[in-house]
């Protein structure tokens, strides 16, 4: 697996010094499958660890003639780590469009988010409440956190209801917190 981690300064030389075009966040409406997902996975990220910010997408501009804009999962500072969820092989210069199977499209998000929380936060996200054990993505029926904990692994929850695993004191915790959101 190859790991590309964008950092706005490297060893103190602005990313410019080196010519190539910057990252930037994905214009809003230009995504709308990758948009939906990693809405679902931010849900998710917010239900489990509150302080965490939500991801976004961001775009990298061909580092070279003939190769296609990459788009990553990201922190809000426009800091990754990983593999780009979309096109996932940069041979593939034809100005691909996003995968139309949502599944595909939410697992991919969920992977790319799971390595960007975990590399940079430095912690296991998410976590099976029950056996405390990283969860990962699996495409069944529908796109799920699995833990491989009990008797053969289970499944935590489909990827954006992970707030519905949650044991009950923290589900209402999170209720109240939404509720209090909310108000104006
Ligand atoms: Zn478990």
């Amino acid at each position: 697996m190859s790991h590309f981690s964008y950092r706005p300064l490297l060893h103190g030389t602005p990313a410019s010094a080196f010519h190539t075009p910057e990252p930037r966040r994905a214009e809003p409406g230009a995504w709308p499958g990758f948009e939906k997902a990693l809405e679902a996975v931010n849900r998710d990220l917010t239900a489990t660890l509150p302080e965490h910010p939500p991801l976004v997408l961001m775009l990298l501009p061909a580092q070279e003639t003939g190769e296609p804009e990459q788009l990553y999962v990201a922190l809000p500072d426009g800091r990754w780590q990983g593999n780009a969820v979309h096109p996932e092989d940069t041979t593939d210069n034809s100005g691909v469009p996003e995968p139309i199977d949502p599944a595909r499209l939410l697992a991919r998000v969920a992977d790319a988010a799971q390595e960007t929380v975990m590399e940079m936060s430095w912690q296991v996200w998410p976590v099976c409440p029950y056996h405390k054990l990283g969860l990962h993505v699996r495409t069944a029926e529908a796109v799920v956190w699995w833990c491989g904990g009990g008797d053969g692994g289970h499944k935590a929850a489909e990827v954006g209801r992970l707030a519905g695993s949650l044991p009950g004191k923290r589900r209402r915790e999170l209720r109240r917190e939404e509720r209090a959101r909310r108000k104006p």
